[in-house]
């Protein structure tokens, strides 16, 4: 076994410093490795490292580069996330296959995860992804529809959600999105914040983030 990448190495590192300096311990931040569009060689030393979590932002590369796991042993342990937007026609591939689904943010998708996890008796964990720059081009459900979405997710389909996700706009300052994340989640009464990427998981750290969706700063940048 090689040594573990450097990049991979530092990223770690920079999780616990920003963990500690918020006065938060690192234990409580999973990093999600985000291996989208990398090939094998780059991710395979990250393996190795010990790295179980993986983020996948499409069901159909996603199975065909983790689709192995079922079989091979040493793939048996990850956690796999699905980390982009997920059509409702691909409910039933997406809950057989992930672990956890990050991106659930409209009525009809959440309709069809919630017949396919009670067809499968599988259940993915789930995250309600928040639109909070409001962006027409981006996904999620916007910060004003929010508490309903979350509240018909969990009473209406029997959806157990575990937290929320976002992806602040490119330009802007990430902290105020953060910190409306983590306010949304407080009083819905949720604890888990998927949020931070390469440019900003220390910032999302400082905010409240449970989990970072790194890829770049990992794996090199994606071409
Ligand atoms: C690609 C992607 C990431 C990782 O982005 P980097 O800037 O490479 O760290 C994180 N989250 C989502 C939703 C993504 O699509």
């Amino acid at each position: 076994m090689s040594a573990p990448p450097e990049a991979y190495v530092d990223v770690v590192a920079r999780i616990a410093r920003a963990a500690q300096a918020a006065g938060r311990d690192p234990a409580e931040i999973t990093l999600v490795a985000v291996s989208k569009q990398k090939p094998w060689e780059a991710i395979e030393p990250v393996l190795d490292a010990g790295q179980t979590v993986f983020g996948e932002n499409r069901v159909q590369e996603a199975m065909a580069r983790w689709g192995e796991r079922s079989r091979n042993p040493a793939l048996a342990g990850l956690t796999l996330h699905l980390i982009g937007p997920l059509q409702s026609n691909k409910a039933k591939e997406a809950v057989a296959f992930f672990d956890v689904i990050e991106t659930v943010d409209r009525e009809k998708l959440a309709r069809a995860l919630a017949e396919e996890i009670r067809k499968q008796g599988r259940t993915p964990r789930l995250y309600i992804q928040v639109n909070t720059g409001e962006e027409p081009q981006k996904a999620g459900v916007s910060p004003a529809e929010a508490d309903a979405f979350i509240a018909l997710c969990r009473d209406a389909l029997g959806l157990s959600i575990e937290g929320l996700m976002c992806i602040p706009p490119a330009d802007e300052p990430p902290g105020p999105h953060f910190a409306l994340l983590r306010e949304i989640a407080r009083r819905n009464g949720l604890s888990r914040l998927s949020m931070g990427m390469s440019g900003d998981f220390e910032t999302a750290i400082r905010f409240g983030a449970t989990s970072v969706r790194v890829g770049s700063a990992v794996f090199g940048a994606r071409g």
